[in-house]
């Protein structure tokens, strides 16, 4: 049993069904003057860290030995020390602070000399008071019934320093918090009446306010201005012990009971500074005491925000960081993460949350600042998280496209037009949704200049598509063409009839005619600009008129055109009108037959030397587009088209004539050869 007469043994405590730390006191201030470093902890283990602005902070004031931490522990069910009456041992100095038992009430005891009588450390007693003055709602001001009226006693000296401290911490602000001074008289043996000690109180009040020195702009000011006066009186603790008790419960119920009418914790007294901000608002208080520096109250509100506000923000940003640290390298390495957006909004949220309903209850100005700076480190985490996700996305929906456009123009019968529009639209629609997705709301982010350069992208994939297609399909014609005039070009040339130029170029017209026809069907479904059909006609017209000639160029090769020349003579010269070889008898004009036969043949090599018709209408010439190579195509230099209707120039055809003469020569001394040798049989 300790000097209370509680029981501090583990068991009794656990019995009382109390854990042992609900009941642990603490010195907050020593008798250095020292703030204790663990108030914040030791809030957290009475299990008040969290109760925001749901508890309330009391404190006693008065002369040693006037019973003070007697009454605490009775009101409250704290475990302040009790001088002991058999050894009157002095207690420790300096300020204590008990968790009230069942409530959420911080208590603190003032132990100390009384300096006023013992005329030393009246810094102390001042300094207490101050705190205590500053740091609670209610200041219970413990007073003996024969101190009343005695104005010169120590008590009123003390109280007189309250006041004086008081308008320097408040003076300039008075809406800065109101308090509660509860007179309690002690050993009121009754014979005065409640009524007269408190019109004595009252009046020795108003006296000492009247006689503080005030700042000028505080003169008019009264009493009643910063402080409520509630009075009430307990009997003889020895000498009336029942009677004793039975007030001090009821006292205890204006402590406890929210109910009752006059309950003393009005909300008016509470100082709003949030429980888990407690420890480092009194050390802050303590800490300008000391220096004796002015307490500016409001200041001190505003830097514990800053404080406190940092320190949740900080915690909170902590936490989130690490959630936004998993997304952070999938997105880098170029992958788009499903549901992105909706894990940001959550980290982001919760963010907030944690901050809101930590820091939402200190000072309004300094929460929504330090709000909107956390808003803004959060966003700074997520935005390049975003970046990175459309960015993906892009590349992703781009290369899927391509997928599309190629699997879609794969093989026959496929509409240009539709598989672009469709790949372009399922394209475009992922994207859109995707980064809708990942849009974070509260942000200003935006996609559009994103989907604008997909857009474009897509654009130029899909014309780089359809040159591709329009030129397999000019080839593809081109081909076919060739092949169509093969024949009939070989034909034409074998007959070497005088109009076979006429037949060439009119089988060239019909064909190219044909090959037109097929391209614009066709272009129809690849949307192609009027620029690009007439590019791509210009280049079918160029490539049929090369193919045409080359052709011909085969045709008239050497070989070819002496063989040529060759049947043409020898059908003349060596077979009869009916087709029959000739057996040459001597009477027979050789001579002539050959020379007859030799000149009709000579007679073709300026047919076949240039491409002219005998019909002036036949006469073909190359559009001027034709003539003009497209930059991006393998067909060659521009030319004239005059010089293509040349076959053979002139050079060339002499020296064709010599071979051709060479080779009729040789068929002439052959033939007569035969005859010499007839005559000999
Ligand atoms: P404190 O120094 O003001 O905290 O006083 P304490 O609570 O330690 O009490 C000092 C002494 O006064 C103790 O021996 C108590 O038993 C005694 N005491 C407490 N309350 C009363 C009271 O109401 N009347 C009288 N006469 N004595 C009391
Ligand atoms: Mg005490």
């Amino acid at each position: 049993m300790d000097q209370n007469g509680q029981s501090k043994s583990p068991i009794n405590v656990l019995a009382n069904g109390h854990s042992p730390a609900a009941s642990e006191r603490l010195q907050i201030i020593d008798d250095e003057k020292k703030f204790t470093p663990d108030l914040s902890a030791q809030i957290e283990k009475w299990g008040l860290r969290d109760v925001g602005f749901g508890y309330n902070i009391v404190a006693v004031f008065g002369s040693q030995s006037t019973g003070k931490s007697t009454l605490l522990n009775r009101l409250f069910g704290t475990t302040f020390d009790v001088m002991d009456e058999t050894r009157r041992q002095q207690t420790t100095k300096g300020i204590w602070m008990c968790r009230g038992k069942d409530m959420n009430v911080m208590v603190m005891d003032v132990e100390g000399t009384d300096g006023r009588e013992r005329g030393e450390d009246q810094d102390f007693e001042r300094k207490s008071a101050l705190f205590s003055l500053a740091s609670s709602e209610i200041l219970i001001i413990n007073i003996w019934e024969h101190q009343v009226g005695l104005y010169q006693g120590a008590n009123m000296a003390l109280l007189k320093t309250v006041f004086e401290v008081n308008l320097g911490l408040f003076g300039k602000n008075a809406t800065g918090g109101r308090t509660l001074l509860l007179f309690v008289i002690r050993d009121h043996i009754g014979q005065t009446p409640l009524a007269n000690l408190q019109a004595t109180l009252t009046a020795d009040l108003k006296r000492i306010w009247e006689s503080l020195s005030k700042p000028p702009e505080l003169t008019d000011c009264q009493l009643s201005d910063y402080f409520d006066l509630v009075f009430t009186a307990l009997p003889h603790k020895i000498l009336a012990a029942d009677r004793f008790e039975a007030e001090v419960l009821n006292l205890r119920k204006r402590f406890v009971d929210k109910d009752a009418p006059d309950f003393l914790f009005k909300p008016v007294y509470h100082k709003r500074i949030p429980a888990d901000g407690a420890a480092f608002y009194m050390e802050n208080i303590w800490e300008q005491v000391q220096s004796n520096k002015d307490l500016d109250l409001p200041t001190q509100q505003e830097l514990l925000a800053q404080f406190r506000c940092d320190e949740i923000s900080t915690v909170a940003l902590a936490e989130f960081n690490e959630q936004a640290k998993s997304q952070k390298r999938p997105v880098e390495a170029g992958r788009v993460v499903d549901g992105l957006g909706e894990l940001m909004r959550n980290w982001r949220t919760d963010a907030l949350t944690r901050y809101d309903r930590d820091a939402s209850r200190y000072h309004q100005g300094v929460y929504k600042r330090k709000r909107a700076d956390l808003v803004g480190a959060l966003d700074a985490t997520l935005s390049p998280l975003f970046i990175g996700q459309l960015k993906n996305l892009h590349k992703t929906c781009l290369v899927a496209f391509k997928k599309e456009m190629l699997d879609g123009l794969h093989g026959e019968g496929y509409n240009f037009a539709d598989v672009t529009s469709k790949a372009r639209e399922r394209c475009l629609e992922r994207f859109e949704a995707g980064a809708k997705e990942a849009v974070v709301e509260g942000t200003d982010w935006t996609w559009d200049d994103e989907m604008i350069s997909l857009q474009e992208e897509v654009r130029s994939v899909a014309d780089q598509c359809r040159k591709d297609e329009t030129k397999k399909m000019v080839n593809l014609i081109e081909r076919n063409f060739k092949k169509q005039i093969s024949e009939p070009v070989e034909l034409a040339l074998n007959k070497a009839a005088p109009d076979m130029w006429d037949d060439i170029l009119r089988t060239f017209r019909q064909t190219l005619d044909k090959a037109e026809a097929s391209y614009l069907t066709k272009a129809t479904s690849f949307n192609c600009t009027e620029e690009e059909n007439a590019t791509s006609l210009a280049v079918l017209r160029r490539r049929g008129w090369q193919g045409l000639r080359s052709k011909i160029d085969e045709q008239t090769a050497d070989p070819v055109i002496l063989a040529k020349l060759r049947g043409h003579f020898e059908e003349r010269f060596r077979y009869d009108a009916t087709g029959v070889p000739r057996v040459w008898k001597p009477e027979d004009d050789i001579d002539g037959a050959f020379k007859k036969a030799k000149d009709e043949t000579l007679d073709l090599i300026p047919l076949y030397s240039k491409i002219q018709p005998t019909d002036p209408s036949l006469e073909y010439t190359l559009p001027a587009d034709s003539l003009v190579a497209p930059t991006d195509s393998e067909l060659g230099e521009d030319f004239e088209f005059a010089t293509t209707l040349v076959v053979f120039t002139e050079t060339k055809a002499i020296e064709i004539t010599q071979k051709f003469r060479r080779e009729a020569d040789a068929y002439y001394v052959e033939a007569k050869r035969s005859t010499v040798a007839s005559i000999a049989q």
